[in-house]
């Protein structure tokens, strides 16, 4: 019996541009990404990779729409490999509050460079005193210090619960729409992910502490 799965099963997109050493290290990141969740991310059947403007100061943009990741956009032609795993890993982290979905890009996309032996997130250690608190963080591009250091914080803190987790749990296929969502699925898992969670309730100055323990 022939079985057609292709009509529902999820599978990389097909990469559009004009930069074939883009269109490929975008196909390299999204087999990474699948290996790093054990499993395929929704998208449009194309994706575009376009240069053009970028909101906001960022280096480039992932447009996530009804059916997933529908377009990059570069700010930059050649952009480098860690700016192509980023935004391909928005693919697996949808939509939702800043630190929720940045945090778990970031610690994705580390998974990503590791697999390629490439270079991961850098973070000297030092404390996050410019953060913002994770949970109320809405990534504005007035203060680079504080989008800095709170990109860190959550980078720090969703590797911490990576970690707590088994693989791919964090990247689950309905990503959560809230910070509300996230923290009720999560709650109770263990007592690590509840230790985690309660540093999100802490007054602001003891966050900061709690970022440098997770270093
Ligand atoms: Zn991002």
């Amino acid at each position: 019996m022939l079985v057609l799965l292709t009509t529902t099963a999820l599978a990389m997109p097909r990469f559009d541009g004009t930069s074939r050493s883009t269109i490929l290290l975008a196909e390299a990141a999204w087999g990474y990404a699948s290996d790093c969740t054990d499993r395929e991310a929704p998208s449009t059947e194309v994706v575009p990779i376009v240069r053009g403007p970028v909101n906001g100061g960022f280096a480039a943009e992932a447009q996530i729409g009804p059916d997933g990741l529908q377009q990059i956009t570069l700010g930059q032609a050649d952009a480098p490999p860690v700016v192509i795993f980023h935004e391909v890993a928005h693919a697996w982290t949808g939509r939702g509050p800043s630190g929720l979905v940045e945090g778990r890009t970031a610690v994705l996309a580390d998974c990503m460079a590791r697999a390629a032996g490439a270079a991961v997130s850098f973070d000297d250690g030092r404390t996050l005193h410019h953060m913002a608190p994770l949970v109320d963080w809405t990534n504005e591009p007035r203060d680079r210090l504080r989008r800095h250091d709170t990109y860190t914080a959550a980078r720090r803190w969703f590797a911490a619960l990576d970690d707590a987790l088994d693989k791919g749990e964090l990247f689950p296929r309905s990503s959560w729409p809230s910070w509300e969502a996230f923290r009720e699925d999560l709650a109770g898992r263990s007592a690590q992910v509840d230790e985690l969670l309660e540093i999100l309730d802490l007054p602001l100055v003891l966050q900061v502490q709690a970022m440098d323990e997770l270093v």
